[in-house]
Parts: structure tokens; sequence; C-alpha cells
């Protein structure tokens, strides 16, 4: 390609024009001459470069799938069932708020692409609301495990961070950006695939207001968090230090816009269910209702409403970007039983695999996985016990078996026994 800048080249063709635009050399500022006689100017070559980059761009914020792969909510929680056990509303009310998200920023995208616009040439659209999510449940019941494997699904960058680790700028702890410092981690620093990750804040009944007193004091972890967090909830664009950490002001920022990142926040809000009762027996009887829909009252977590959440101690505005509440059960013994070996990466499944590398058939009796089940029980462990309790039965073999070339192991109820007996129970303390 050669380029003759105009009047410069006393070779050049006046009849010459821009391939493009049509725009003749003596209008255009500089003419590009390519193979054949084709030529473009500087605006046109401008323009393309512009069009490509915005390709560019579009390309990498794709989300990976497209409107016709996203997943039907009854299709995504057959996959959660797969790996989570049990929590039947909870999952059909995650993959619902799921499903409407990516629908909504698909929905968006074709949007933008199409120009499409009505006929008063006003966007033609109307504005879905983001549906941010909590799950209210007991420790250990899958909370983070549900929004990890739905963020797995979708193939979006995903990360996890414990609201109790945030207090408000300025003060010793970690800034409420440093969440999104963590998500662009993730995402490889690529920042339209962050603007589109899921976000687990965990223990967000943490930064509840202690006491209904909130200005006598600074509530620095508190109130200030939830007040900070509201803002990356409703969708703002923040300055990111991209290392995390504090800011600082010569540091380069990188700018991330939360519209369109997907919140999922559990607590185990202890306690909340004095404040469901107080709400149940205070509520107007009437009309046989109760008679008709009995109460559980072993489960009063079933109930929880966002009113219940403010009685908690979140603020009315952070409960109300927080529009999707589900709650979670209490994992009961037979679920329990069922976490050691019917998810697709079960406990008792991982053991397997890891001694077939070694060549070794490891066979489990099923009395040991009801004992196992008994010690998480009895220790107050519930799930994350589980893997504990197996470790501490599991630790001989793994040590010894690899080298004695043996191609069988059978794990019986009295070898359990021994070794949970033998064991310093330090790791396995009871809670509570
Ligand atoms: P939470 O976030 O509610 O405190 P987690 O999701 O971190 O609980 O659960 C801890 C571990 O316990 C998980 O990694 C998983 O191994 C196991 N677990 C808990 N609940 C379930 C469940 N419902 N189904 C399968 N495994 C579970």
């Amino acid at each position: 390609m050669t380029h003759r800048k105009n009047g410069n080249n006393n070779h050049t063709d006046p009849m010459e024009h821009c391939s493009f635009c049509g725009a003749a050399r003596n209008d255009a500022k500089t003419l590009f001459s390519g193979a054949d006689g084709a030529h473009i100017c500087t605006d046109c070559l401008e323009r393309g470069h512009q069009m490509l980059a915005e390709m560019q761009r579009t390309e990498r914020a794709r989300l990976p799938f497209s409107r016709e792969e996203l997943w039907k909510p009854a299709r995504m929680k057959a996959f959660l069932d797969d790996y989570v056990i049990g929590q039947d509303e909870a999952k059909r009310y995650l993959c619902v708020a799921v499903y409407n998200h990516y629908k909504r920023l698909l929905h968006k995208a074709e949007q933008t692409r199409k120009g499409h616009r009505d006929e008063a040439g006003g966007l033609n659209e109307v504005e879905i609301d983001k549906s941010n999510i909590v799950l209210v449940g007991p420790t250990g019941t899958g909370k983070t495990l549900m929004a990890r494997t739905i963020a797995k699904l979708l193939q979006v960058p995903f990360t996890i961070v414990d609201a109790t680790v945030l207090t408000e700028a300025g003060y010793v702890g970690e800034d409420v950006e440093s969440i999104l410092s963590r998500l662009l981690q993730v995402a490889d620093y690529d920042v339209a695939q962050a603007e589109r990750g899921i976000v687990f804040i965990d223990e967000i009944d943490k930064i509840a207001r202690k006491g209904d007193n909130p200005s006598i004091t600074r509530d620095v972890s508190g109130e200030g968090v939830q007040q900070a967090l509201l803002k990356l909830l409703e969708g703002t664009t923040v300055n990111v230090p991209p290392q995390g950490g504090r800011k600082h002001p010569d540091q380069k920022f990188i700018q991330v816009d939360t519209r369109n990142i997907l919140f999922i926040c559990g607590g185990a809000f202890d306690g909340i269910e004095r404040k469901i009762a107080q709400r149940l027996n205070t509520r107007a009887v009437g009309f046989g209702q109760q008679e008709r829909n009995p109460i559980d009252r072993r489960n009063l977590m079933q109930y929880v409403t966002p009113q219940d959440l403010k009685s908690f101690g979140l603020i009315p505005e952070l409960v109300g970007r927080l529009p999707v509440l589900t709650f979670m059960r209490p994992l009961d013994r037979d679920a329990l039983r069922s976490i050691l070996t019917e998810p697709r990466n079960a406990i008792v499944k991982q053991y397997k695999s890891l001694f077939r590398m070694d060549g070794i058939d490891l066979t489990f009796d099923d009395a040991v996985l009801d004992y196992v089940v008994d010690k998480a029980v009895e220790f107050r462990l519930g799930a994350r016990g589980l893997r504990s309790i197996c470790e501490t039965i599991m630790m001989d073999p793994m040590y010894d078996l690899p080298s004695q070339g043996c191609d069988r192991f059978v794990v019986t109820l009295d070898y359990a026994q021994k070794k949970i007996g033998a064991a310093n129970f330090s790791g396995l303390k009871r809670v509570g």
C-alpha cells in the first residue's frame, strides 16, 4: 500500500477517489492506494479502525452463551442437583433469578447490536431490574456451593468475599471496592468479563446494624459498609485498585461498571427465627388462616421475609437491592449421608478416584458412612465436618498404601472407629 498526500505528489491522478466514501483526492486529506486501483481515505480508515475496535469490544463482552444456549431454569436446577443435595426451594429461586439476570443481559446486548428503536425514536426497551439474591440459612448447608456451581455452569467469573473483612473506606480492613479487585483478578483483568460475573458475599448478616440506635457510635463495619455495598449492588461505576488493598492517589484505577454483576449474598442470620416468630405471632389472625396453613415451628426460616431482614439490622435500602430472598434448610442425617456419596464430586468418589490413580480399588462399608454421619452430628460439624472426619480415617491408608503395592482396600466400621478413637480431635471440637 502506498499513500500520497494531496498536492505533494506530481504523479497523482486528480480523478482518483476513495473506493469507500467516494471522496475525490482533492477533498481527502490523504489517500492510500491499494492493488488494482483501489483507494481509501483517512476518514474511512479511521472509521474502519473504530468499527474494528467496537467489534472486538463486543466480542470480548459476549457472554459465553447465546439466548438459545442459555439453559432454562429447570435444566439449571437439574445441573445443581448433581452437585447440591436437597435445598429445592432455594435452587428454584436461584435458577429463576440467574435465568432472568442473564436473559436481561442478552436482551440488552441484542438491543444494542440492533440499535433497536421504536417508532417514537426512543429505545424500545422495558428496563428489567437486576435480581440480586440473598440466601438465608445455617452455615454449612450449601449456600457457597450453590453459588459456585451456578457460576461454573455459566462459565462466568466468580468470586467469594467475606463481608466481615469489609469496613467503611478509611478504616482498618478492606474497602468495598476490593470485592471488584478480586473479580477482576479471576477474570484475568478482562473488564468486560468481570462486568458480567457473579460475586458471592458471605456472612452478610455480620454487617447488620447492632441495636436500633445506629447514630450514637460510629459503626464502621456495620451500617457504613451496608451503605457502601448499596451502590455496588444497585449498579454504579467504581474506580477499582487493580491489585486490591487501599486506594492510593497515585495508583492507576480500573473502572468497573457493576450494573450487570450478579450479587448473591449468604448469611446464617442467627436468631432471625425469633424475629420471624414475633412477626408471625403478631400477625392478625383471621378467617381461620392459621388452621388452614399451620406454621411449622421447627423450621421458621422458611417464612423469612424482607421485613425480617430489616428487623435483623439490614438497612431497608440494602434489603430493597436484594429482591430475591430464599432460605436453606438445615441438613438432616439423610442429607448428610447423601452428601457423602451422591454429588458428582462426592467425598467418597474423590477418595476412590485418588486411590484408583495408584491402582487401588477402594470401598467403604455402608456402616462406615453411617458412622461418619453420626460423628458429624455428634460434634455438630454439619456437612463441613464430613470431610475432616473422613480425612482422619483415611490418613494412614493414604500414607501407607501407595508404597505397599496392594490393589484393594476395604474401610470397615471397626477400622474407622479405631482411627477416630485414636485421633487427637483437636480439629473436630464440639461446636457450641
Ligand atoms: P455455606 O456457604 O452454607 O456455609 P458451604 O456451601 O460452604 O456452606 O458448604 C460447605 C461444604 O459442605 C461444601 O463444600 C460441601 O462439600 C458441603 N455441603 C454443604 N451443603 C451441601 C449440600 N446441600 N449438598 C452437597 N454438599 C454440601
